[in-house]
């Protein structure tokens, strides 16, 4: 009898005792990628919920009977019924260089069969931007390698650009172009094994797109060498509402890693309609009411507090930055619908695209005369300012003669040179996608035209005549490239010998 007692007792003293809470609640409905759930009384906004399987869920509306949840990826295994428990944790991903060349899914998962990915920290999705007093002002280019926005438009790191245009007028051509520019940049630079060279990394985040898109972009992206420094985050158009509403904020913890590490990234959403959408989806379905264009009340919110998160930090917090190049598909130009114009007030500015020019052949589509960089010039390069500042001026002149131009003939002289000056400076910015540009050729191209030497070439010529210049540059101005970029302005002594160069290049292209 005693032995009996003795070894319950010892089984009592071994049972590990301690408490953890946990609040369980039952699925009432489940639909459509949200689940209204019973009993969750202690639930946190934006909790994470943990089901079997695996499965998650974060906590959106907390009701007095019932908390609202939206499911992130694949829920056909629960059912009604089924339980959910609170983690006390907020939605978190991955951060880190390990993921640079990868494709992931919202919460970071790999999706491109190159084995796990090792992680040492983890950043949550949802976090307050940085205030006033850690930022600077934006004072550091980020070069597109598109010669009409770094001349025109330009971008510096930090900046909040919005990219905006109807369907299929090249929105997620000038995003990838500039990443590839970047990885260009970054090649360069590590091999220039400067001490000071800055790299900048890239996340694109695919919201709402078609898988074959998504994977046209990662072999574009692979080819040009430049997958190696970004990642790519994916919620393509299969996956249900709630993974598009958290794509933006999982891409945006990733990029925010570099920026508190003291380096410079570039996040890219494309695009952030799409993001409206699925995040409305939730709301209606979550019996939010709805307001204006039927978008949900805090709609402003849900992109404002993306986007305030990208910044230039100061020396004291480590001097890092995150660019963000928010995508926005407009209908037929309207920018004056809910979703641009909130998107519109919150950024820094706006490349506009337009269908006309797109179809017209001038690309990229890029309408000058409402596009507009608020903060970037104050980071371009000085002798890029030299080059393009009345540049953007006399292109608005140019249009507005142009349309007048167009009922009469005989033109005064002066008119007749600005018109023939404009024509020539939109052949010159016509550009290829995915051909970007070095800043240095950029800023030689620039002074090439404004200081005559396509004057005399016939406007169907000049972009042949250009593409000869590019020739002629890579293989004779390497010394003056240097010395444009080691002084970062323009001098007597280079535009001297800039103006020896393109004079042996017109003997050239006759
Ligand atoms: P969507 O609305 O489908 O997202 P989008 O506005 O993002 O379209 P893109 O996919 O970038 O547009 O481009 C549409 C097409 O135009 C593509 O086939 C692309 O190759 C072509 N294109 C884009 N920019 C240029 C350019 N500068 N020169 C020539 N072709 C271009
Ligand atoms: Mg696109």
């Amino acid at each position: 009898m005693d032995e009996i007692l003795k070894e319950i007792n010892e089984k009592i003293q071994a049972l590990k005792s301690g408490s953890s809470r946990k609040n369980v609640g039952k699925i009432v409905a489940l639909a459509d990628g949200v689940a209204r759930l019973d009993g969750l009384s202690q639930a946190m906004y934006n909790e994470m919920i943990a089901f079997k399987d695996g499965i998650f869920g974060i906590a959106l509306n907390l009701g007095e009977t019932e908390v609202g949840c939206i499911m992130l990826g694949d829920t056909s295994s629960l059912n009604e019924g089924d339980e959910g428990h609170t983690t006390g944790k907020l939605l978190s991903v991955p951060v880190g260089m390990n993921l640079l060349g990868r494709v992931v899914d919202v919460l970071g998962r790999p999706l491109d069969n190159k084995g796990d990915i090792e992680a040492k920290e983890y950043y949550p999705v949802e976090k307050i931007a940085p205030g006033i007093l850690p930022r600077k002002s934006v004072n550091q280019p980020l070069q597109t390698g598109i010669l009409e926005i770094d001349s025109m438009i330009p971008v510096g790191r930090g900046q909040r650009e919005l990219i905006i245009g109807d369907r299929c007028t090249g929105k997620t051509s000038i995003a990838l172009d500039t990443i590839i520019n970047q990885a260009r940049i970054n090649k360069e630079g590590f091999a220039s094994g400067n001490k000071d060279f800055r790299p900048v990394y890239s996340v694109y985040v695919a919201i709402g797109q078609k898988n074959a898109n998504i994977a046209r972009t990662i072999e574009l992206l692979k080819k040009h060498d430049a997958l190696q420094y970004t990642i790519i985050v994916a919620a393509s158009a299969s996956e249900n509402a709630a993974n598009l509403y958290i794509a933006p904020y999982a891409g945006c913890a990733m990029g925010e890693w570099f920026m508190h590490n003291g380096m410079d990234a570039l996040i890219v959403y494309d695009d952030l309609s799409k993001h409206a959408a699925a995040y409305r989806q939730v709301s209606l379905l979550l019996k939010r009411p709805s307001g204006r264009e039927a978008y949900p009340g805090d709609v402003f919110y849900l992109h404002s507090r993306l986007l305030e998160r990208a910044a230039r930090l100061n020396e004291e917090n480590g001097n890092g930055s995150l660019t963000a190049l928010p995508i926005i598909e407009t209908q037929q130009g309207d920018v004056s619908a809910y979703i641009p114009t909130n998107v519109i007030s919150i950024t820094d500015g706006q490349i506009f695209l337009e269908t006309d020019l797109f179809n017209q052949g001038v690309r990229p589509a890029i309408s000058v005369g409402i596009s507009v960089s608020r903060v970037g010039s104050s980071a371009q390069l000085k002798a890029f300012k030299q080059v393009a500042g009345k540049l953007k001026g006399e292109y608005a002149q140019y249009k507005e003669l142009a349309a007048f131009a167009q009922f009469g003939s005989d033109l005064d002289a002066r008119t007749k040179a600005i018109i023939d000056k404009g024509d020539r400076l939109v052949e010159v910015m016509k550009q290829k996608n995915n051909s970007p540009k070095a800043v240095e050729m950029e800023i030689a191209i620039l002074w090439a035209l404004m200081n005559g030497f396509f004057d005399d070439i016939k406007v169907n010529k000049i972009s042949e005549a250009e593409a000869s210049f590019e020739e002629f540059m890579k293989s004779k101005g390497g010394a003056v490239f240097e010395k444009i970029l080691q002084q970062k302005k323009l001098d007597d002594d280079i535009e001297g010998q800039l103006k020896e160069i393109c004079g042996q290049w017109k003997k050239t292209f006759a």
